[in-house]
């Protein structure tokens, strides 16, 4: 079963945290693409309507509305797709260089835990000084900007390769204006087209929903924390884990373990109880876009989730293996069916460069809500 957030905080209005976070010399060809994009649909409209107007005048029983009515919806189209465009470059400018408000938040109540003068606090204030002078600067939080995984959430209806297309436009345009770094390359020839497209590049999920809106989140994970996933068979005998919420504690205590002084802790795990191979690495991927605050619905996963942090906590590994109090800043449990055979438990460990974001569209395209 999913977990879902049982309360989630309202989100905060990114209408108030985007201006904050926009850099004038990125911000001002967005602003001005958004003007632009009005005006033309107005234009044409007047046009259209001026069109139909006339032709009453000089024939009135002869004027048909369907072309008038083609021609406008032609436009409108056009210019939609282009505030599409506009809408997912800023998704992925805002992802790459703003921390969202739930990890932030949890970074610096770490800050304030850490012990003053300590290894543990400086780099907890270097991570703060990274995120301040990124979103500052409108600059990626960090120099890998990972791989690019986007999740979609749509009506019935919903043109799907019409929409891969116009995010590939954006994931190129957001490469060339530095968004992005060049982090895309073929696997058997290790060439880079400096695009951040190739099979499989951009990662887009699509997911059909009752709501007649659409929904796109954006995660960008970085290659070092992707390293230190992993995925165990239980029974473990090496670990003395079984095939039940123990044997599970003791393997994603395990991955902590051994994910000390690489992946750029402090942490955050996603984890799939279940599944098979591939669908538990999925989903506990998907466990990501969870907000750190919320609450697992089902009670036995909340505690879990709970336990590990609390647990991962008095480890000593601390922010980037230096010793601490702060291991991980949080962990996303949820349970998929599985074969009576099999006994998967996958993880992904996220970075505390959580780079994650995600927006509601209008219907003509613009960005009507922030996510996060
Ligand atoms: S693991 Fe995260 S913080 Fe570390 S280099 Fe990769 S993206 Fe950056």
């Amino acid at each position: 079963m999913k977990a879902k957030n049982a309360k989630v905080k309202k989100p905060a209005s990114k209408a108030k945290v985007a201006p904050k976070k926009t850099n004038k010399k990125v911000a001002k060809p967005a602003a001005t693409k958004k003007v632009a994009a009005k005006k033309v649909v107005k234009a044409p409209a007047k046009a259209v309507a001026k069109k139909v107007a006339t032709k009453k005048v000089v024939a009135k029983k002869t004027v048909t509305k369907k072309a008038p009515v083609k021609t406008a919806t032609k436009v409108v189209n056009t210019n939609s797709q282009k505030t599409l465009e506009a809408s997912l470059l800023e998704l992925i400018r805002v992802t790459s260089t703003v921390i969202p408000d739930d990890v932030q938040k949890v970074i610096l109540e770490a800050l304030e835990r850490e012990e003053k003068n300590t290894t543990a606090e400086y780099a907890m204030n270097i991570i703060k000084a990274n995120i301040d002078l990124a979103k500052k600067k409108s600059q990626p939080l960090c120099q890998d900007t990972g791989t690019i995984l986007f999740y979609v959430s749509h009506p019935v209806g919903f043109e799907q390769s019409k929409f891969t297309k116009l995010i590939e436009k954006a994931v190129v345009e957001a490469t060339k204006k530095g968004y992005l770094r060049q982090n895309s390359v073929d696997s058997i020839t290790g060439q880079n087209s400096g695009l951040n497209i190739g099979p499989g590049h951009p990662s887009i999920h699509y997911h059909e929903h009752a709501k007649n809106t659409v929904e796109v989140k954006l995660m960008l994970k970085g290659g070092g924390c992707e390293n230190v996933g992993a995925q165990y068979s239980l029974p473990n005998t090496a670990l003395g884990a079984g095939r039940d919420l123990d044997g599970v504690r003791k393997v994603i205590l395990d991955a902590v373990y051994k994910a000390q002084g690489k992946g750029c802790g402090p942490g955050v795990l996603g984890v799939c109880i279940g599944g098979d191979r591939g669908a538990g690495y999925i989903e506990s991927k998907e466990q990501l876009l969870r907000k750190l605050g919320d609450t697992n619905s089902m009670k036995v996963l909340a505690d879990l989730e709970k336990e590990i942090v609390e647990t991962s906590n008095k480890l000593g590994i601390g922010p980037m293996g230096f010793g601490g109090k702060t291991t991980l800043l949080g962990c996303k449990i949820s349970a998929l069916n599985r074969l009576p055979a099999s006994f998967f438990v996958s993880i992904s460990y996220m970075c505390w460069a959580f780079r994650r974001q995600g927006v509601e569209l209008a219907a003509n395209n613009e960005i009507k809500k922030w996510l996060y």
